[in-house]
């Protein structure tokens, strides 16, 4: 086994090769939108990982077809699905070639630099109940940071009508609490086994309801149904009326149905050294080939095998491929033969999660602070104090515009304004997740209709498999789906060409 530990490694903008940007200048735009801060280009010593490791590791089996092929196994994506598809392909003793697009690895995950420490701009929280991830924490003994500010505000304040309201924590939250669980009733019948969210027919009951069909069942008081709305707002990272009542209520059955495990699910505990110490663990702990900057346009097969071939042109044939890329981005790439009807439709119709994540940092200490909208106000829906002292407050927000210009000082601090008046922001800093053509949106919430589709999302086509955390079974939305997925298919991918 390897011995090496992945520090997170942070790449200068000006260390970046050229070409790695180039299709996409608006990722050094955002990068470097903000004074002093660069692109973070971790995994950059990672181009070939099989060097290092090929003394140490077990002998591979013997896979049970013959040559004829560039690689047995080609994973397109380096986040949490890819490299966790490309360890289990790999570790069991298939030569496999991870392809990814942008000049880093983590995907929608992100550990990058923000004043005097790293932040994460993309993915960032992990739970016990999240058996894929945790089984890889306890793996690889990844330390975790809690966060408890998060989830024990000393301040709550709302907007209503475009005024700020200040909630009385101790009477509020109860009912915010009621409604949620009373919003959720039925999570256990629905899915009494998580896992297998088709387990019973349950679901047909509820598969047409919007998030917001579901909030306009309950008989609620205004503050409390704002806050509700908020609350599933950010949770779906979409409008109420967009994503599927079921995806939220999936999240709920999985944390056992109850708001202490929910909160401390979406807003506590993180990777001590960011998410990239994951993705850094799984390909040390492989053979993996690992290429980045090399977006993939065109994936062929012929019943025999496939072809890759790259936007520059460069092709690289092998028996099997994982595509682990997002779902809203399987449109851009050329299949041949074509994409079955649903997994082209539901790409094209994208899942809802599109909104912005931004980390700000104010001047003054704003203390612990709790801050809601309704999904009426496009920049913030959910906004918390990380971390505070005399210093000033480090404050995470997420909102429903993926265009809210996130890393514009001014805009930002009058967002912020609108629920703290004279709070002063020092500097700000978020990601584009939406324009970036490698996500195009944030996590994934299914439509309503897109629910009973997972199935057929899920179904290789021939020698092409799918996995990606978009259309995971269980944490559909989340690392650990991802991982779900890359280890399960990478398991099924090995069971095929090993013998
Ligand atoms: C702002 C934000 C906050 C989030 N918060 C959390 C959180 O707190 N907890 C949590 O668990 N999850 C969170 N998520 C969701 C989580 O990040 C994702 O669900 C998960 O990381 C997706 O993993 P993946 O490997 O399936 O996809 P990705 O991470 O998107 O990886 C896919 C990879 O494929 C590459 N790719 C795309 N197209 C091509 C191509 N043509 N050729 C080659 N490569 C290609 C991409 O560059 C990317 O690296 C958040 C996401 C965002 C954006």
């Amino acid at each position: 086994m390897t011995t090496k530990k992945s520090e997170p490694e942070i790449t200068h903008e000006e260390d970046v090769d050229e070409k790695d940007v180039s299709r996409r200048g608006f990722i050094t735009a955002a990068a470097l939108s903000t004074a002093g801060l660069v692109a973070a280009c971790s995994g950059g010593d990672q181009g070939d990982a099989s060097a290092e490791n090929a003394d140490n590791e077990p002998a591979p089996a013997v896979p049970a077809t013959g040559g004829g092929s560039d690689f047995d196994v080609v994973v397109i994506g380096g986040g949490m699905a890819g490299a966790s598809a490309a360890r289990e392909t790999s570790k069991a003793g298939l030569t496999t070639l991870l392809l990814e697009a942008r000049n880093r690895l983590g995907g929608r995950t992100y550990y990058a630099p923000f004043g005097d420490h790293n932040i994460e701009l993309g993915a960032n929280y992990l739970y016990w109940l999240q058996p894929h991830i945790w089984a890889e924490v306890t793996r690889y003994n990844l330390p975790i940071d809690d966060t408890p500010a998060a989830v024990n505000p000393d301040r709550w304040i709302y907007l209503k009508d475009g005024k700020a309201v200040e909630a009385d924590i101790a009477t509020f939250w109860p009912k915010v609490d009621k409604a949620m669980t009373d919003y959720c009733a039925m999570s256990r019948e629905v899915f009494p086994r998580p896992y297998d969210t088709f387990h019973t027919d349950e679901w047909k009951k509820y598969q047409d309801l919007t998030i917001q069909d579901r909030i306009d069942q309950l008989d609620l008081e205004d503050d409390v149904r704002l806050n509700l709305n908020a609350i599933w707002s950010i949770m779906s990272h979409a409008p109420c009326k967009e994503g599927g009542f079921l995806e939220m209520l999936r999240w709920w059955a999985n944390l056992g149905s109850n708001s202490i495990d929910f909160n401390n699910a979406v807003s506590r505990y993180r990777l001590s050294n960011g998410t990239i110490s994951l993705i850094n663990a799984m390909l040390d702990d492989s053979d993996a080939e690992v290429r980045l900057s090399s977006p993939v346009s065109r994936i062929a097969q012929n019943g025999t095998g496939v072809q890759i071939t790259l936007e520059d042109g460069q092709t690289v044939t092998a028996k099997k491929v994982i595509v682990t890329s997002p779902l809203n981005t399987w449109v851009d790439v050329e299949f041949e033969p074509a994409l079955s009807e649903v997994k082209l439709t539901t790409s094209r119709e994208r899942h809802v999660g599109a909104g912005n994540k931004l980390h700000a940092k104010t001047k003054q200490d704003i203390g612990n602070v709790f801050l809601t909208a309704d999904d009426g106000f496009g920049p913030m829906q959910y906004g918390y104090t990380e971390t505070t002292g005399p210093g000033g407050t480090t404050l995470l927000s997420y909102g429903l515009d993926g265009a809210f210009d996130v890393n514009n000082l001014d805009v930002v601090q009058n967002m912020l304004r609108q629920f703290l008046p004279d709070v002063e922001v020092e500097s700000t800093y978020g990601y584009q997740w939406l324009y970036d053509p490698f996500s195009k949106g944030t996590w994934s919430t299914l439509r309503p209709h897109q629910f009973k589709l997972v199935p057929e999302l899920q179904r290789a086509e021939g020698d092409v498999h799918f996995a990606s955390a978009d259309i995971a079974t269980m944490w559909r939305g989340w690392m650990d789906g991802g991982i779900e997925m890359g280890v399960s298919t990478g398991q099924v991918v090995a069971r095929a060409l090993v013998s």
